[in-house]
């Protein structure tokens, strides 16, 4: 782990989720960091939520309308460009050719720099608890339309054919990892977050106590870092363009280090 915070920005970002309100229980500090200093943002939600209630008698339409609406709410806090639903089945998810299709569609119309999206190497958070079986399967599915899909001309071929042509995403951003690599302050979009969440109130009991428990962790992922309030996330860097980007400084002087014989471990990793 690095411990400066991370200043590295894309111009234009997607957060991929397995259902509504995971972007907000995520990344959304970072997201709106991003969208304040002149990124784009766009959201992609995998499922609408329809399982996500205690009543067996609900209707699982009318619960994926109110949680898109809580979503669409939650996201114009946030500052997205857009949102879009993909209307998988909540609960059953699964990484299959149908759902990395569409999330390449997202891709290559969207083209982000960066993609943030669940950890899917995570089962067991090291604080104690399992993750859901669709932010798991969201996130490789994330992950594998990303590399290579995106970017091959020869996946689904008939998407490049009728104009969506290949497009190379340069970063993934996982967030809920037990391998965070990079703090990104968010002492300013704080609120934001926390704003942004009790939009969705049909999932949200008690608003008080949620928010303490977001300053908390936003403060316990700060500290490392000597900030505030952070979001710990992990960075995987798939195409470093060394003309690109405000960490140019940074590097230079990894380099620099490297030549004067320091290991590359102990120079800043980004
Ligand atoms: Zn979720």
């Amino acid at each position: 782990m690095n411990d400066a915070p991370h200043s590295w920005r894309p111009e234009r970002f997607m957060v991929i989720a397995g259902h509504p309100d995971d972007a907000d229980f995520g990344p959304a500090g970072t997201a709106a960091r991003w969208i304040d200093e002149g990124s784009t943002g766009w959201l992609v939600c995998c499922t609408s939520g329809d399982a996500g209630g205690e009543d067996p008698d609900a209707d699982p339409l009318e619960l994926a309308a109110l949680r898109e609406r809580e979503q669409r709410a939650a996201a114009e806090i946030i500052g997205y460009a857009g949102v879009s639903f993909l209307h998988m089945p909540d609960g059953a998810l699964a990484n299959d050719l149908a759902l990395r299709e569409h999330l390449v569609r997202e891709i290559r119309t969207f083209r982000p720099d960066a993609v943030l999206a669940t950890d899917p190497t995570l089962i067991f958070h090291n604080g104690g608890g399992v993750n859901h079986t669709d932010h798991r399967e969201a996130g490789m599915a994330a992950v594998d339309a990303v590399y290579p899909a995106a970017r091959n001309p020869m996946a689904f071929p008939w998407l490049a054919r009728s104009g969506l042509a290949a497009h190379r995403v340069r970063r993934l951003y996982l967030f809920w990892s037990n391998e965070p690599n990079v703090r990104i302050d968010i002492a300013a979009t704080l609120d934001r977050k926390i704003a942004a969440l009790a939009a969705h109130a049909s999932q949200i009991r008690e608003p008080e106590k949620l928010a303490e428990r977001i300053r908390a962790w936003a403060k316990e992922e700060g500290e490392p870092a000597g900030l505030e309030a952070a979001e710990a996330l992990r960075l995987v860097v798939i195409d470093d363009d060394e003309d690109e980007g405000p960490d140019r400084e940074g590097r230079a002087a990894t380099e620099a280090a490297v030549r004067e014989g320091i290991t590359a471990e102990a120079a800043p990793a980004d």
